[in-house]
């Protein structure tokens, strides 16, 4: 049985944190606000692989009034779903993720995206992408006001996926 599932987080950029996409540090300021390393990339994977496993979402596990994830490598949240999703005897097929920023230029970072989402998913590169757009200069995007991460799963799974 094939499954998908689907995350998408936007976080405001902080000029006084350092960049971290994919579990990459980019860049040491032009970060982004956010409870946790504000990861907006391993955000979306993580909601993306807990969508395909009818698990609900990040904010379940990790709520962002917990202290215990103030300031915390987003790549935690990732391995925890993949937990869950290897609990449930799943495998994962593919991840796809779309990242939408008008800064900075993020084709020379993809390459380490791939390698450290592949790394913490424990798959080989060839079933990650990163691609990267812009919004050509429209909206909040485009304004450079934050930076959006898209992610797609796909799983199989022996059967019906149950949680408990
Ligand atoms: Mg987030």
């Amino acid at each position: 049985m094939i499954r998908v599932g689907q995350g998408v987080d936007v976080h405001p950029f902080n000029e006084d944190r350092p960049l971290i996409l994919g579990g990459v540090k980019i860049s040491d300021r032009g970060g982004l606000t956010g409870h946790s390393d504000a990861d907006a990339v391993l955000h979306a994977l993580t909601d993306a692989i807990l969508g395909a496993i009818g698990a609900g979402d990040i904010g379940h596990y990790f709520p962002s009034d917990d202290e215990r994830w103030r300031g915390a490598e987003s790549s935690i949240f990732v391995r925890e779903a993949m937990r869950l999703l290897q609990a449930m005897d799943a495998e994962l097929s593919n991840v796809d993720i779309t990242i939408i920023a008008q800064k900075p230029k993020l084709a020379p970072h993809r390459e380490a995206m791939v390698k450290s989402i592949a790394e913490m998913l424990g798959v080989s590169e060839g079933h990650v992408n990163v691609k990267a757009t812009t919004t050509d200069h429209l909206g909040f995007l485009g304004r450079a006001e934050g930076i959006c991460a898209m992610a797609i799963v796909a799983i199989e799974s022996g059967g019906p996926v149950t949680l408990n």
